[in-house]
């Protein structure tokens, strides 16, 4: 088949200096769930957000978990979501008995679209039963339209939760998602800007709300000398090793936002004048980091439908991928109750995230591209005809 490397869609890029940090974490034998690391972490992590408390975790579910639990979440509760997210954003909320209401996008972002979410919560005011928080998705290194969103959660009295899983180093009028609501979850999963090979935070302004965060993450001890226990707890809190791992990672993150942006730039120059292609657009309210390049196929116009794509470029090892299939569409959570939906519906039909990795060279793009602009160029030719030696 082919003998050239797969590239993939965002995988890990490590700065260099990792194995000199995790070297000093073996130094010192703090090789567990707790140590310095985890601390200058913790501390790294609240200087690049503008947020005074973190808890560094074992995951973004983790963190999302607890966010629930501290907004005071309890089983028959509803949570507001938005759909067009990855299933992270919605399982926590059945891992504290509650369920999702699912609301979908506006054009602008691709985020939460806020006049449904006022809408949504004007339905829920007449019927006399408030969601007990909402899940704020921010997608693909882009945040959501935040002011307007906060807003209505402060008139509704509605905790907000902002899953910033895949907005590190993004902005909204200058400040950090994350930062908004009362929490901000975090994650440094393999795939995303930054990784620690697994792991996650939860962020906030609140130090209460941290320190029981940082609580109910170590089997919920009480401050006794035995282990004495007054609630349920966890165990989620990140090692030390791994955190020396997103310490390195931190002090690069700049420079990743920055090669993402390029990546993005050179994707939209070389397929400009290709028919039927769109791209994901930045809002005019903050910096996209375009932690993956999303388009838009528009299959008339490009020749080809979105799946055609996708199968050529894996034809040629290239992982590209749908965008998130909305959770509204999911089989799980089936007979959810939702607010629109045909928004979501159709960036999913017609979107692919392209190959973002921080470290693809240009050849690695050229590649990229030369497939894309074949496969419109040829319209709906079947991908055996594809190989390009
Ligand atoms: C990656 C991701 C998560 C989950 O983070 P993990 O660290 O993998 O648990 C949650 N929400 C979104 C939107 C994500 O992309």
């Amino acid at each position: 088949m082919n003998a050239v490397s797969r590239i993939y869609l965002s995988p890990p890029h490590m700065s260099g200096q990792e194995l000199t940090i995790v070297g000093e974490a073996f130094a010192s034998n703090w090789i567990a769930p707790v140590g310095p690391h985890v601390k200058a972490f913790e501390q790294a992590l609240g200087e690049t957000v503008g947020v005074s408390h973190v808890a560094a975790l074992a995951s973004g579910t983790a963190a999302l978990h607890l966010a629930l639990l501290l907004a005071g979440v309890k089983p028959g509760d509803e949570v507001f979501v938005s759909t067009l997210t990855f299933s992270a954003s919605v399982n926590p909320i059945y891992y504290v008995g509650a369920r999702p209401v699912f609301i979908d996008s506006e054009l602008q972002s691709w985020n939460l679209d806020p006049s449904l979410l006022e809408e949504a919560l004007e339905s829920r005011r007449a019927a006399g039963r408030m969601p007990a928080a909402l899940v704020l998705v921010h997608l693909y290194g882009q945040t959501a339209d935040l002011d307007p969103i906060v807003s209505l959660c402060e008139q509704y009295g509605v905790p907000l939760i902002e899953d910033a899983a895949e907005v590190l180093g993004a902005t909204y009028r200058g400040r950090h998602p994350g930062t908004f609501g009362c929490a901000g979850v975090l994650s440094f999963n393999g795939n995303k800007i930054i990784t620690t090979s697994g792991g996650g935070a939860l962020v906030s302004n609140n130090g209460a709300c941290i320190e029981q965060a940082l609580k109910l993450a170590t089997q919920a001890r009480e401050p006794k000398p035995h282990y004495e226990h007054e609630e349920i707890g966890y165990n989620y809190r990140l090692s030390n090793v791994l955190a020396a791992i997103g310490l390195s990672q931190l002090g690069v993150l700049e420079d990743r936002v920055q090669a993402r942006r390029r990546i993005f730039e050179v994707y939209r120059a070389a397929l400009a004048d290709t028919p039927g292609l769109t791209f994901q657009p930045e809002a005019p309210w903050g910096r996209h980091t375009r932690w993956l390049t999303c388009i838009q196929v528009d299959p008339e116009a490009f020749g080809a439908d979105r799946e055609a794509l996708r199968l050529a470029l894996d034809a040629e090892n290239i992982e590209a991928r749908p965008l998130w299939k909305p959770m509204h569409r999911q089989p799980v959570f089936a007979g959810c109750a939702a607010f629109g939906g045909s928004v979501s519906d159709r960036l999913f039909e017609r979107g692919l995230c392209l190959p973002s990795g921080s470290a693809m060279t240009s050849a690695d793009i050229d590649r990229v591209v030369d497939i894309v602009r074949l496969v419109g160029r040829r319209g709906t030719a079947s991908t055996s005809t594809l190989a390009v030696g």
